[in-house]
């Protein structure tokens, strides 16, 4: 057996530590690494079953070009890399840089995100670059900016345990953050171990054991916030000394949450909820001072996900629960980098480091240091957005990569007629088949994990490495490379020389500590951000090798930090947080006689994303094997399906076909599907191509929880 490697697992934003070797017979073996602050030891049954999902089988090996006939044909990468430049190339000068977009990854690590928005932003001078990311967590995002200054997660896991409540909204915590999940379970274990309150719709795995459910109404957080920010303060809870000395905006903020939420009564009837229930959650969240309220999908995948995410900091912010152990909002990300991408400007309306698109002089600080041709003007589009500019034909090349839109985004029937049009389309995988990758012109091999050689950051702000302990499968490359190798042959020959991983992350690092010596228009210091990781920049490639998992902002001494805000300053220009004045808004489409349905979406237990590496593990296919519609019997029985039939779940946007389960703890009115299958692992059965397109408004993240739907019988012959 080879010695073990100590690595990072690639699915959720816990980023579990692992230690990975391979027998002499070449199989992987994984265990979880008791050295790793994030797990301490601990996997899930994803990440226990990470050496069923490596090997040769089904993988990409080497570049393929699809011609005009439609025929694809194996390529050299030197035609590979020639015909996606050549495209770049030319559609840039016939139509300007933004008719070429990337649409991107919280799979890749932040080395591969940090060149590919180089190359964007920097050279080509477009910021239409976007991620996946933007599906999960770009709510959350908006809201920490709005309220902090900054997109910063303030507390670390620890805090979980540390806590006497933790409040878990919109997340289904012991099935898509299992380890947490363990973590926050062992320490109710012990005497002085958290109550725990669930506020979800559905009765989940995370309900069991949990000392209160509250089974909300899907849409109404905003109102069940608002009104514990009421009750706070009418209860005297509310720190005045911390308001007045560290926020601004509160008054505007409790005015307007006294006026629709005063009342938990009413506002136990708006969210659907028993008024006992809604009082019970208030006083406990009254009565501890260490509150954690950690929130994820449920929350950010909504039409009001950034006033949502608000009305939750907002109620910490009243009591100074923040910075402090044992307390804070806490964000959780879905995906293993979504953070690392965030901090490399992974989104279309963010720069590296942390700095804003939509401000000229961060757009001058980030373009001095790169020395760069260009520096997009404006923020880009976002993810539907950018989709939408494909079908429309305003945008004319795309390279995707680490990713599958045509199952995963939204309204996933109109992502697939956009591919279908679009001149140019590249896709980097890992895997040779998946139903985006039908729509390639270009297809490039990537590395896959145990392969991959970077880092990711987890929902904890803590960067730890991937290091590669398998060989690279045929002509397999790292992202980054293939990034740098085009950039070169589009004749930008400087500031793509990198050789290795560690000069992409000293340069990311170094970018944090060019961008603190540099004022902005308005006089605030850059360094005022938290994202700091100049220490690091100073990291040779044996130390880079060595690193061991490290959070944010960085010490001069190489230190991690584990809770931020502790002194009360914010990022803002005047250091003070922002209380942000939320009003409740229904979802976009409401359910109507002919939807009369309301579906949520989201993960099942042992399947991760579009389950190209995950449906590998015949232990993981063996917990939930096919696509399925949890249902309420009530509804069942109306809609005229039986339990275990298959049915076509309908929307105004699409259709997909399911077999029918009774319960999965479902509210009357809603139905929940997963969003795992694809036309490659089961017939017409993407959940995508039935949710409803529409998106928040400040964050443009999609509304995965709320589309309204019909379900009736699928004829089988
Ligand atoms: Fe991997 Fe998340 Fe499971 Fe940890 S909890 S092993 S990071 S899937």
């Amino acid at each position: 057996m080879s010695e073990a490697v100590r690595t990072t697992c690639p699915y959720c934003g816990v980023g579990c530590g692992v230690l990975a070797s391979v027998d002499a017979d070449g199989t992987t073996r994984v265990a979880g690494d008791p050295a790793h602050a994030s797990n301490l030891g601990r996997l899930c049954v994803k990440g226990s079953a990470l050496g069923d999902t490596v090997g040769p089988e089904g993988r990409l090996l080497h570049p393929v070009l699809r011609g005009q006939d439609g025929v694809a044909q194996r390529a050299t990468w030197d035609e590979a890399i020639q015909r996606v430049a050549d495209g770049f190339s030319r559609i840039v000068a016939e139509h300007g840089p933004d008719a070429v977009a990337f649409y991107v990854s919280g799979q890749l690590l932040t080395e591969d995100y940090y060149v590919v928005n180089k190359l964007a932003k920097g050279y080509l001078g477009t910021a239409n670059i976007d991620t996946n990311s933007r599906l999960c967590m770009s709510s959350a995002v908006a809201g920490h900016k709005r309220a902090f200054g900054e997109d910063v997660v303030p507390g670390c896991y620890e805090d979980l345990e540390q806590a006497e409540l933790v409040v878990l909204v919109g997340s289904n915590t012991a099935w898509c953050h299992p380890v947490l999940f363990q973590r926050v379970t062992a320490a109710r274990e012990g005497r002085d171990g958290p109550r725990v309150v669930v506020i979800d719709p559905r009765f989940t795995a995370t309900c069991e054991g949990a000392d209160l459910h509250l089974p909300i109404r899907p849409g109404t957080d905003v109102r069940l916030f608002n009104g514990l920010l009421s009750f706070l303060f009418r209860h005297g809870v509310i720190d005045p000394d911390f308001i007045d000395a560290h926020t601004a905006g509160f008054d505007q903020a409790l005015a307007a949450a006294e006026a629709e939420s005063g009342d938990p009564a009413m506002v136990a009837r708006q969210c659907g909820l028993q008024t006992a229930d809604v009082v019970a959650f208030y006083r406990l969240f009254a009565r501890h001072e260490k509150v954690v309220t950690l929130f994820s999908q449920g929350v950010n995948q909504s039409t009001s996900g950034t006033d949502k995410v608000n009305a939750i900091i907002n109620c910490h912010l009243a009591t100074a629960r923040i910075g402090r152990p044992g307390m804070g909002p806490f964000s959780i990300t879905g995906q293993p980098n979504a953070m690392g991408g965030r901090e490399v400007g992974g989104l279309s309306n963010m720069l590296a480091a942390h700095l804003e698109l939509g401000e000229p002089a961060h757009r001058d600080i980030v373009q001095a240091f790169w020395q760069s041709p260009h520096i997009a003007g404006t923020p880009g589009l976002k993810a539907v957005e950018l989709f939408d500019a494909v079908g429309e034909g305003r945008i004319k090349a795309l390279w995707i990569m680490a990713t599958n839109p045509a199952v995963s985004l939204p309204d996933a029937d109109k992502v697939r007629a956009a591919l279908a049009r679009c001149e140019l389309v590249v896709c980097s995988d890992i895997v040779e088949r998946t139903d985006t990758n039908a729509y390639a012109h270009v297809l490039l091999p990537a590395l896959g994990w145990g392969e991959k050689d970077g880092t990711v950051t987890s929902s904890e702000r803590r960067i730890s490495r991937q290091r590669p302990f398998l060989p690279a499968p045929g002509e397999a490359r790292a992202d980054w490379r293939a990034v740098c190798e085009v950039a070169k042959r589009m004749g930008f020959e400087r500031g793509f020389e990198f050789a290795h991983p560690h000069e992409i992350f000293v340069e990311h690092a170094q970018l944090t500590a060019f961008r603190n010596r540099e004022p902005l228009a308005d006089g605030v210091p850059a360094a005022r951000r938290q994202l700091q990781l100049g220490p690091l920049a100073k990291l040779d490639r044996r130390a880079y090798d060595a690193l061991a998992p490290v959070q944010w902002p960085v010490t001069e001494q190489g230190a991690g930090t584990p809770r931020l805000f502790a002194d009360g300053r914010f990022s803002h220009a005047d250091g003070r947080a922002r209380f942000v004045t939320t009003a409740s808004r229904a979802p976009a489409h409401a359910a109507d006689r002919e939807y009369p349905l309301v579906l949520n979406t989201g993960r099942i237990r042992d399947q991760w994303h579009t389950m190209t590496r995950t449906a590998r593990s015949p232990r993981l296919n063996n917990h939930i094997g096919e696509p399925f519609v949890d249902m309420h019997p009530h509804d069942a029985l109306r809609s005229g399906v039986r339990e275990g039939s298959l049915a076509r779940v309908v929307s105004r946007w699409g259709s997909m076909v399911a077999r029918v389960r009774h319960g999965g703890g479902i509210l009357a009115g809603t139905v929940f599907a997963p969003i795992h299958w694809s036309d490659q692992f089961a017939s017409d059965a993407r959940v995508g191509g039935v949710v409803n397109p529409a998106v928040d408004p400040v964050s443009g993240e999609p509304e995965f929880k709320h589309t309204p739907v019909r379900v009736e019988p699928f004829p089988v012959r």
